[in-house]
């Protein structure tokens, strides 16, 4: 049998040279897939991390948020976000989780992401009622769109009933605020 002597990279040994060069290894010619391996430099994905969410990250890479997770691993970055107005990135207080939008809320007692940010809904429902919901009420949004929170589209239930109500066990077509 005939060995030839032609070597092969290999995948690591490609991923190391593309992280030499600093290549950002984002897509597969030019096809976006996920859970693919990719390069950025620790110093990026620090900026990236004190800002965003390893969720954030992964869908502005389109890749798994395990994926980040082993980078962050991997570099060993820890969880350092600086919050608010002492964030170089400070966009006025305004986040989005998925569909969901949150705002800086420093003082809330009870806040949904980073100690200071606060769903808006909930700060909505929470004006409109006069108090802080209570630790079992949660807010549906009425027409299905988690942006919409104008108060009409509000509605304060349990969780019990809010599965009920995902599941058209239960109507709801108004606002109950
Ligand atoms: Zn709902």
């Amino acid at each position: 049998m005939i060995y030839h002597n032609i070597k092969r990279r290999t995948k690591s040994e490609s991923l190391k040279l593309a992280y030499k060069n600093n290549l950002r290894l984002t897509n597969n010619g030019g096809n976006t897939q996920r859970n693919k391996d990719f390069f950025i430099s620790k110093n990026e994905l620090i900026k990236l991390y004190s800002v965003m969410t390893k969720y954030q990250i992964a869908k502005k890479f389109n890749m798994s948020t395990n994926l980040v997770s082993k980078w962050l691993r991997k570099y060993n970055i820890k969880n350092n976000k600086r919050i608010g107005k002492n964030n170089p990135h400070w966009k006025g207080g305004i986040m989005f989780d998925k569909e969901r939008k949150l705002i800086y809320t420093p003082n809330h007692p009870n806040p949904d992401f980073l100690k200071k940010y606060v769903y808006e809904y909930r700060l909505i429902a929470e004006k409109h009622l006069g108090r802080y919901l209570k630790s079992g009420e949660v807010i549906h949004h009425i027409n299905g769109n988690s942006l919409d929170n104008r108060i009409e589209n509000l509605y304060v239930c349990t969780q019990s009933v809010h599965v009920k109500i995902h599941h058209k066990k239960i109507e709801c077509e108004h606002g109950n605020i």
